[in-house]
This record gives structure tokens, sequence and C-alpha cells, in this order.
């Protein structure tokens, strides 16, 4: 059966790639949380909505049908049946994703789904609010931090292998840092250390490292 992983941090910490490595040693579910509130923002913007209207935005979130598929190397994410792996990747993703993730509506729509999905254990979560709210009795609950030096470094390599288009380095880290405080100041279930969280710091550690870490403790 298994148990519920709840993995939180800041942007591009490492969480997924770590997060996926977990679920593949235990035969769990991965679930990255991160994607829906991007394939949210992605309707939305190829609708051409404002949004900054919460209600439109509100409705097409619980409109929509997010769904995710096994895939090497990575997962693919479908929105209304349609790949749409690479597109959420985008920097106007990047750029608009806390403003959606920040209407309350949508948070509840999406917490609703994450909970679905979490249901039966055996899950892999990742994101900003698992262990705060998501899943806030799961018995795992990882927060994830790294230097924003370090962060816009993996985020730019991982681009340039996926040939997502790329900013700077030094832009990339700009971004990140808007993008953490966004998630950090809004009202909802902001990006917050769940009290009963380890803190893990993987500046320098390797994936390895850091997945053996959180292995040992699912283990437990
Ligand atoms: O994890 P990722 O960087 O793909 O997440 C994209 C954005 O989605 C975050 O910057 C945040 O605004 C939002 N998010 C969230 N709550 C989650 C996961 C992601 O608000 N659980």
């Amino acid at each position: 059966k298994g148990i519920q992983v709840a993995i939180d941090g800041p942007a591009s910490a490492g969480k997924s790639t770590v997060a996926k490595l977990v679920a593949k040693r235990f035969q769990y579910v991965y679930c990255d949380t991160g994607a829906m509130y991007r394939v949210v923002t992605l309707a939305a913007l190829n609708q051409g909505l404002d949004l900054t209207d919460t209600v439109r935005v509100s409705r097409l979130a619980q409109a929509i049908k997010i769904s995710f598929a096994p895939g090497e190397p990575e997962q693919r994410v479908f929105l209304d049946g349609q790949d749409v792996t690479t597109a959420i990747r985008q920097g106007r993703i990047d750029q608009n994703v806390s403003a959606v993730a920040a209407i309350p509506a949508v948070r509840e729509e999406m917490t609703r789904q994450q909970r679905q999905i979490a249901e039966e254990g055996g899950i892999v979560m990742d994101g900003r609010d698992i262990g705060s709210t998501v899943l806030p009795n799961a018995p795992v609950k990882i927060f994830m931090v790294a230097s924003a030096h370090e962060r816009a470094r993996r985020r730019y390599v991982e681009n340039q292998e996926k040939g997502i288009a790329t900013a700077s380095l030094e832009e990339l880290q700009r971004e990140i840092e808007l993008r953490d405080q966004k998630d950090s100041s809004r009202k909802v279930s902001p990006l917050v250390q769940a009290p009963d969280a380890l803190r893990l710091d993987t500046t320098s550690l390797t994936i390895e490292e850091v997945v053996d870490r959180i292995s040992a403790i699912v283990k437990k």
C-alpha cells in the first residue's frame, strides 16, 4: 500500500527530481502539483483570459481536465487530453503561475483533486503547501531548500537539457526569487515550512544523497 510523502520548498530546489526518484524506489505514484497550477495558467493564457479576473480563471480551473501519464524520461502532463508537458515549462508560464496560484478558488479546486490522487497512500507529492495544507497528516514531510544561486544554476542546466529556451543565469535567479516572494506572501496557503517538516538544505548535496536521506525516513 504505502504512505504519503510530502515534499515542499521554493522554486527549483530539486523537489521534482528527487520526488520522482523516491517514488520509483518505493513504486509509489508521483504527483507534481506545480504542474497542475501550470496547466491552469496555460489554459487561461490560451483563452486570452485576464488573470486578474479571478471568477473566470476559477471557473476555468474547475472546467478543465488535468491528467498525468507515465513517460520516460519524464511523466507526461495533459490538458483536456492534449500533451502540454513542454508547453507548461515556458517562461511565460513561470512569470504568470504565481498570480493564478494565489486565487483561493483555484487552490481549493487543485487541493481537492490532489487529495483525491493521494487518497490511497503510496504517493510522493511535491509542491508548496502539501505538508501544510493538502496532506497535513502525511507521516513524512520534507522541506527542501537550496541557495538561490544554486537553484538558478540547476534550472539553467535543466532548461538546456530539455531544449527549453532559457534566460541568462542572472535573469533566472531574479525570476526564481521573485516567484518565491510571491508564493510566500500570498494569503491562502503560502509557501511555508510545516512545523513538523524536516528541513533539508540540498545546496551541497547530490541528487542521490538527497534521495537516500528521504528514502531512509520513508522506510522507518
Ligand atoms: O513547482 P513549480 O515550480 O512547477 O510550481 C509552479 C508554481 O505553482 C509555483 O511557483 C506556485 O506559484 C504554484 N504552486 C503552488 N502550490 C503548489 C505547487 C505549486 O502554489 N502546491
